[in-house]
């Protein structure tokens, strides 16, 4: 029985096992959370405007940094720099991807212009996906990697005033040779001169504590933070974890399952769930999370709500919005 039990007696055997598979932390959480958020660039105008309301919203929280990714290949190159420049102005601490796959050198320098000329300076440095259009992945004057890249950017004449992130993978990068490889591969992104690292999201903390010691281990020496994904749409979520190689531990669906024609049921479950994985990590001294906020407020602002890290200023920017929303007749 594992040792549960109940007012009545022992638990259900099934319903024990149930829980045994969740993460759920057992004691309160006691650490100082800091938060970073991710977006991607919306591809149309009423996108652009949504995502500056929800970093408006979401800058209540204080993140340490917001970032918006990079289309590797030229699909949302552009895209970045107007949703960079859009949240600027709102965001004082922003950081642009930017992917060296398909690109030389000399392209790299000049989006690396681009960003300085509307104050970013804060990176996440990136081999990117093979974009698929068949293309050379290196083109003559291109670099290899992301430890190439990170180097590269290291060696401009403002090379030293980057705050420079890479990626990390908890579970393996799906086209790394072993995870040892991978381990490699990540330390000589550190070597280079990377300030942190931000891992691909995962839901198995355990692989992830196990990724953070071999990190350890192998003098990976910068913080390693973790990557946090709300489960909004759970079969969204498991399509994406596909994609990238993150394990759906069965918990999930368990959990998750039977929800499809009550996403509200879903949501609800989704913030705690991500609230209990960060109060887990924090018990293991983890304090900083990277949330993947897929461009919406509500379930990034509830996790962090859980896990205190609203201000009482937030309470002040949800009345805001709605004031808004009445006056422009969005809400009857
Ligand atoms: P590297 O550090 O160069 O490699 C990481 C690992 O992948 C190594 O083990 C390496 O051997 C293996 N690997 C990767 N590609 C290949 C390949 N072609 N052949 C052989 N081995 C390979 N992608 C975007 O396009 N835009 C983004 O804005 C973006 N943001 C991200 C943010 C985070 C926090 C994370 C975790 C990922 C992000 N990605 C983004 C995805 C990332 O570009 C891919 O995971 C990419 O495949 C590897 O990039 P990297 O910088 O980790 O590469």
């Amino acid at each position: 029985m594992n040792g549960w039990t109940t007012g009545n007696g022992p638990l259900h055997r099934e319903m024990a096992e149930r829980l045994d598979r969740r993460p759920w932390p057992a004691r309160p959480l006691r650490a100082e959370v800091r938060v970073s958020f991710e977006f991607f660039p919306p591809a149309t105008n009423v996108g652009q405007r949504k995502l500056h309301d929800v970093a408006n919203r979401l800058e209540t929280l204080e993140p340490e940094f917001v970032s918006v990714t990079y289309g590797a290949g030229g699909s949302t190159q552009d895209r970045t720099l107007v949703a960079l420049r859009s949240l600027a102005p709102v965001v004082p601490d922003i950081a642009g991807h930017i992917t060296c796959v398909g690109a030389t050198e000399a392209e790299i320098h000049g989006v690396l212009d681009h960003y300085r000329a509307i104050g970013v300076r804060r990176l996440v440095a990136l081999r990117g996906d093979d974009p698929g259009d068949g293309r050379p992945l290196v083109p003559p004057g291109g670099l290899a990697d992301a430890a190439a890249l990170v180097s590269a950017i290291r060696s401009r004449d403002d090379g030293a005033s980057w705050d420079i992130s890479v990626a990390g993978y908890p579970e393996t990068h799906p086209r790394a040779t072993s995870a040892h490889a991978d381990i490699e591969s990540l330390r000589r992104k550190v070597d280079a001169g990377a300030d942190r690292v931000l891992t691909q999201f995962f839901f198995d903390n355990e692989a992830f504590l196990r990724f953070h010691e071999r990190c350890r281990t192998t003098r990976i020496s910068v913080p390693i933070v973790p990557g946090i994904m709300p489960v909004g749409d759970f079969e969204k979520v498991s399509r994406f974890a596909a994609a990238c190689g993150a394990v759906i531990p069965k918990w999930m669906p368990e959990l998750f399952g039977g929800l499809d024609a009550a996403p509200e049921v879903q949501r609800l479950i989704a913030a705690t769930v991500a609230a209990e994985q960060c109060r887990h990590l924090a018990e293991h001294g983890m304090t900083q999370f990277h949330f993947y906020t897929m461009n919406a407020a509500d379930l990034t602002e509830a996790t962090c709500r859980i896990l205190a890290v609203a201000r009482t200023s937030g309470a002040a920017s949800v009345v805001d919005d709605l004031g808004d929303e009445l006056r422009d007749g969005s809400v009857a």
